[in-house]
């Protein structure tokens, strides 16, 4: 079955009411929500962004948007994931719980302006963040239509679609004392994952994480489209599964931080002196090291981090962000040493602006975590990766990154600085590295096509906005 961007005829179109959205409130779910707010204004829509009363972005800066808080009594506590025992999935379900009642009556007030003559104009539809299976009932419960945005990848949404077979089939969960190799067990109908990118988190109990992704496809399937965060030339074989599985219209309309004008959802203050700094450097020969917004590690971890990197002989820029190690809410203590050995080669800082850093002509490589952002950022500039996933779909992506798109490879097991400094030189200096440069550019170019104009997101763009204006 083919896609909406492949059915719908290109017919440019810009639309007029109201789009009201509501997106999970974790930076790497504002960012793409914000920027497809970003996108829908520039074709004439305005926007309400309806958000939790925790982790908003400043308004002033997300630009142009009206924002209506949701549950500002609701304790927060048990809704924010933190440290090594972070449960992802539980808190997505907490939020969807505490938030669906004060959701219903903000909605409500909202629809009500529309009653009283002139005062707002018409919401069209919602667009909800595919986790948000509640806010969309109670949508739905008002005759609003719904759209469902993904801000994951595509082969993740697949992979989520054949979670509850392989629980049938009596794959997953796999039995605890399970030999760790086992786990290395190549999945048939998933090619190329293995048993073990589908094991979620080692934080999260099965029955939640079901739960959570049977949610997520429900959302998807009672919506009126689904929007995905990626490209038809990245990920073509997966968006038709998806079609095929979901019964509603599947619009790729990504990479959606290069189509967006530039909207700053960052919720911590980006340290844009690496900027200058990285314009001293030597053409392609600085590793980024980031592991974005919620990933953590202990201070072990940090310290042969801390080495490998020193060791590798390579520049690199590395982001400490202040909650970054377990247990600690300030920049975390380098070892002694580190700085001298590191002085002018090295810089950290504690959040940059990453897309600015990935776009940077002295970025080589990019050590990452693989949450989708930071994959789509880096595969949109052409940058190899050294992919160590930690938890949700960060393993799926890696293992694209690794087996399909071949433009890295993952960091395996303990985290030792000897491994890290192999893996550095291996990105940074070695040929194999180099041929995934190659690789990397050659994704890079398909990435700008598809924006531009005739490109199969523009055209998915415009049935998007044809899809918006026909409700
Ligand atoms: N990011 C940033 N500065 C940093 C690190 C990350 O602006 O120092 C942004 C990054 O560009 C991406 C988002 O934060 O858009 C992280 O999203 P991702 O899906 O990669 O990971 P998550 O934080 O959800 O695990």
């Amino acid at each position: 079955m083919a896609s909406a961007a492949e059915k719908a005829p290109a017919i440019a179109s810009s639309g007029s009411g109201v789009v009201l959205m509501f997106p999970l409130p974790f930076q790497g779910h504002l960012n793409p929500m914000l920027q497809l707010a970003d996108v829908l204004r520039s074709r004439g829509f305005a926007i309400t962004v309806f958000h939790a009363a925790f982790n908003i972005p400043d308004p002033e800066r997300a630009g142009g948007c009206r924002f209506v808080p949701v549950g500002s009594e609701v304790p927060v506590g048990d809704l924010i994931p933190t440290g090594s025992d972070a449960d992802f999935a539980g808190a997505i379900l907490r939020i969807n719980e505490r938030l669906q009642g004060p959701f219903q009556d903000a909605l409500r007030e909202v629809l009500l302006e529309e009653e009283e003559e002139g005062k707002a104009p018409r919401p069209v539809c919602l667009v909800v963040d595919s986790n948000f299976r509640g806010m969309q009932a109670v949508a739905q419960g008002f005759g609003v239509p719904t759209l469902v945005l993904r801000t994951g990848g595509a082969a993740c949404l697949v992979a989520y679609m054949s979670f509850h077979a392989l629980c049938d089939k009596g794959v997953l969960p796999p039995p605890p004392s399970q030999d760790q190799s086992q786990l290395d067990m190549p999945l048939d109908d998933l090619p190329p994952l293995l048993l073990r990118d589908m094991v979620f988190s080692a934080t999260t109990p099965h029955e939640t994480m079901s739960t959570c992704l049977e949610r997520i496809l429900e959302s998807a399937r009672s919506s009126s489209g689904v929007i995905v965060n990626t490209f038809a030339d990245l990920e073509g074989a997966e968006l038709r599964k998806i079609a095929d599985g979901v019964s509603a219209p599947v619009f790729a309309i990504g990479p959606l931080h290069r189509i967006s004008s530039g909207a700053d959802s960052s919720l911590l203050i980006q340290d844009r002196s690496c900027l200058d700094w990285l314009d001293k450097q030597e053409a392609g020969s600085v590793l980024y090291v980031s592991f974005g917004s919620l990933a953590s590690m202990n201070q072990e971890e940090l310290v042969e981090t801390a080495w490998g990197l020193a060791n590798s002989g390579a520049p690199f820029l590395w982001v400490i962000r202040p909650d970054l190690v377990q247990g600690s809410q300030k920049v975390s203590t380098l070892p002694g040493g580190f700085e001298e050995e590191t002085r002018g080669r090295g810089m950290v800082v504690s959040w940059a602006p990453q897309q600015e850093v990935l776009e940077h002509s002295s970025v080589g490589g990019f050590w990452t975590h693989n949450g989708w952002n930071s994959t789509l950022e880096s595969i949109c500039e052409g940058v190899p990766m050294i992919c160590r996933p930690h938890f949700a779909d960060q393993m799926i992506n890696a293992r694209y990154v690794q087996e399909v798109w071949r433009t890295g490879f993952e960091l395996e097991g303990k985290l030792e600085r000897a491994k890290i400094e192999r893996a550095v030189r291996k990105l940074v200096f070695e040929e194999e590295g180099l041929e995934m440069k190659r690789r990397a550019k050659d994704l890079k170019n398909k990435a700008r096509r598809c924006i531009e104009k005739g490109g199969s997101s523009e055209i998915a763009i415009d049935s998007l906005v044809n899809c918006i204006m026909s409700f």
